[in-house]
């Protein structure tokens, strides 16, 4: 085996390995970590596509990732426990087609980074008798996923904050049924105040002493890598020259890693990044500036991030701009644009689309305007029962409810109301795991 190590990108920590850094999640010096070197596989693996599983391709993409800290087997085990679904590649036009990544357990995408995540902290942590706390701030997917991916997963227990009234019903009831070792706290506030809370409470070390505290988003490496593989398992299905991705983009993790995937030999011509009027990544694609503005609310709510983490990363892959700009391109579209295309699309093609998925088909469309040669695949990524609200609205029929959807609808909701830091930091004292 050989080893991998992860640098930060502040520069001022130690370089750690695969499983310091999702322990760590973030580096002491607040940098994100990154992997010091990505080797190309081998092209004959990449010709041969074709001839491999999921779960195969699964191994050989990640496997260089973790180094030494998961040995084989186990690497495999963890593997198979997080890819067991499928991951469709459905035509919709003549050069448009749609990779759905929603048929996991919480009906998003972010499953398979978050049981990946779980599957490897229950594995470092099997034989230790400290239990780690995952803290998590949700706009609605993460939390599920990471509820989900967590569940019963030994040695961790997991505390969700959400913000009150803005997740749909179906992502606050998969939020909040889970009992066993998931907590969900209630925030009056928004997104932004539960990641605050967050953020605070990992510099508290009162906090930390009591509870190990890690956490889930996309900036922790196990969740963001095991991305980069949906770019292999479409180009598996298409094995087209061509080919570019469009990528509904909120903290810029999902992009990053199908970024990643073109490193490792992965023949993708051109990166859509696609995003709501939350526009902060289309602006400096014009102006090189990197200038958030206060997140706005839209109906892709997942994408509602004004400074999105993971743009570090990419600058970091692509240090020149004009290097940047060869490979990636990135379009913002507003609500009313994102629906009228989710109506259309219903109407001419009678595919139902989520607002996110939305928005992922007009920056593809948008892109393919200008280079009408290429052979376009928009991710698809959150089933549109989870918004089913705005979805019905637009389309005007009733959607199918799915059977794992169906069964929460039954259970009680429970949640800790949660005000302000102090009222956090009180309650999480007295929880009972
Ligand atoms: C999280 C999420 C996104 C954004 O992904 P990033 O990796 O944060 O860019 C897009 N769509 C859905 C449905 C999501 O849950």
């Amino acid at each position: 085996m050989s080893s991998m190590y992860y640098r930060s990108l502040n520069g001022k920590s130690k370089k750690v390995n695969f499983e310091t850094a999702v322990k760590n999640g973030l580096a002491k010096d607040g940098g994100l970590y990154f992997p010091e070197n990505v080797k190309p596989l081998d092209s004959n693996f990449i010709k041969n596509i074709g001839n491999y599983s999921n779960f195969e391709i699964g191994y050989k993409v990640i496997k260089q990732f973790i180094g030494d800290s998961i040995n084989k087997n186990d690497l495999k085990e963890i593997l198979s426990k997080t890819i067991d679904f499928n991951f469709p590649v459905v035509k919709l036009e003549k050069n448009i087609y749609s990779l759905e990544l929603f048929h996991g357990p919480t009906l998003a995408f972010k499953d398979v980074g978050a049981r990946f995540m779980a599957n490897c902290l229950g594995y470092f942590n099997k034989n230790k008798s400290k239990l780690n706390t995952v803290l998590v701030a949700t706009s609605g997917d993460t939390g599920a996923a990471v509820a989900n991916g967590f569940y019963k997963v030994k040695g961790t227990n997991v505390v969700i904050l959400y913000p009150k009234n803005k997740v749909s019903e179906i992502q606050e009831r998969q939020l909040t049924t889970n009992k066993n070792n998931i907590t969900a706290l209630r925030v009056n506030g928004s997104f932004d105040d539960c990641q605050k809370i967050v953020k605070k409470a990992f510099i508290d070390k009162e906090l930390n002493k009591k509870f190990n505290l890690t956490s889930a988003n996309s900036i922790n490496v196990a969740r963001w890598l095991p991305q980069s593989l949906y770019y292999f398992f479409a180009y598996k299905e298409l094995q087209k020259e061509n080919l570019v991705f469009s990528v509904p983009s909120g903290n810029f993790g999902n992009i990053c890693a199908g970024l990643i995937a073109e490193k490792l030999g992965l023949p993708i011509k051109h990166f859509i990044a696609s995003t709501n009027i939350n526009d902060t990544i289309p602006r400096y694609f014009k102006s090189q500036v990197f200038d958030p503005k206060p997140t706005i609310q839209t109906v892709s709510n997942a994408m509602d991030v004004s400074s999105p983490s993971n743009f570090v990363r990419i600058q970091e892959m692509f240090q020149n701009f004009k290097d940047l700009s060869k490979i990636m391109s990135s379009y913002s579209f507003d609500d009313i644009e994102t629906l009228k295309m989710l109506k259309n699309v219903y109407e001419d093609k009678n595919y139902v689309l989520d607002p996110h998925g939305a928005v992922g088909y007009l920056g593809l469309k948008k892109y393919l305007s200008i280079n009408p040669e290429k052979i376009g695949i928009f991710l698809e990524t959150a089933h549109p029962i989870k918004f089913s609200k705005d979805v019905e609205e637009v389309i005007k029929i009733k959607l199918d409810i799915p059977e794992e959807i169906n069964k929460i609808l039954l259970k009680e909701k429970k949640y800790i109301d949660i005000d302000d830091y102090s009222d956090f930091k009180e309650k999480m004292f007295v929880l009972k795991f």
